[in-house]
């Protein structure tokens, strides 16, 4: 059986199989053809791409993505929809179903074992509870994620597009925006899904850049800058970094010089810092810990 999932036949096929959804697991199926077909047009897919789809769930987008005659490596957690996805995308032949937590996916490895293609893109109606971490596994962990299509909660896709000094943005506005461009295209109301979630949503395309958005020498090094910054965030930027003891030793007033060194003044919240502050931030924190 192949073909849309209208709420009616999706509440058949889970009652067949006797399959209760979890919330736990972010279970939120689609049941809106428009908005699938929405999804799949964004995807941008041609035949011969290769297309990574976390969370299957009942095949319904799997077998919109598979339509385009791109190859669907679909990762799955829950076990219990096995005989729900045979049934549905089971007679599709470029579609290869796996049974993982795709956050703990080498998704680089598996497509290129699958398919033998170095670069792919990523589609899915994810689970939100795993938003986060799921994206920014794909995006510093896996090389060959050339762009991602996601449906994601409202409000993380306001996190994603945020700009400085704004309430949303956040440590992983700066990581998303570091390796690529989000763009939100379109809002969905939580009428589409089944059962409804108790947010709204928003499917959010991320574009891979070329090289990341600012130049840094240690990006290890950036991203302890960046997480430190916010950690908290009510307070100046010396007193944050020097409260969340990010080098041993580095008391307020190294701080407040070592800002200073970079152009950033000492008292501004981490909040209002775009890129390229963090990165001259970066490059002042290294010089300084070479030199020592
Ligand atoms: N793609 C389907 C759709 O749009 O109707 C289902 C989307 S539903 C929002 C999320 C799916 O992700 C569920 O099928 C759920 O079982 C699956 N899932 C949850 N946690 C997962 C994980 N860690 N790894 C892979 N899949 C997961």
């Amino acid at each position: 059986m192949s073909g849309e999932l209208s709420l009616g036949r999706l509440k058949a096929i889970l009652e067949k199989h006797n399959i209760r959804l979890r919330r736990s697991l972010g279970q939120n199926f689609l049941v809106d053809g428009n908005i699938v077909r929405k999804i799949v047009t964004a995807s941008r897919l041609a035949p011969g791409d290769v297309v990574v789809e976390i969370g299957p769930g009942a095949g319904n987008l799997t077998t919109a993505l598979a339509a385009t005659c791109a190859h669907v490596v679909a990762v799955e957690l829950d076990r219990r929809l096995l005989p729900v996805l045979e049934e549905v995308i089971g007679g599709l032949q470029n579609v290869t179903l796996v049974l993982k937590d795709a956050l703990e996916v080498d998704f680089d490895r598996l497509v290129a074992g699958v398919t033998g293609a170095a670069v792919y893109k990523v589609v899915a109606n994810l689970p939100y509870y795993i938003t986060t971490p799921l994206i920014i596994h794909l995006l510093r962990g896996q090389s060959g994620v050339a762009e991602m299509v996601l449906m994601v909660q409202l409000e993380v896709a306001e996190r994603l597009v945020a700009a400085p000094g704004s309430k949303d943005y956040g440590a992983f506005t700066v990581t998303v925006q570091y390796y690529c461009r989000p763009e939100i295209l379109f809002r969905v109301p939580r009428t589409v899904f089944f059962p409804q979630p108790e947010v709204d949503s928003a499917v959010v395309r991320l574009t891979r850049r070329e090289k990341p958005g600012v130049t840094v020498d240690d990006e290890a090094l950036f991203f302890t800058l960046v997480r430190g910054a916010f950690a908290q965030r009510r307070k100046t930027l010396a007193n944050a970094l020097a409260g969340a003891r990010v080098f041993p030793g580095w008391t307020r007033a190294t701080w407040e010089e070592v800002l200073n060194q970079a152009g950033i003044d000492p008292r501004c919240r981490g909040e209002t810092l775009n890129l390229e502050e963090f990165a001259a931030l970066a490059r002042v924190c290294r010089q300084r810990l070479v030199e020592s």
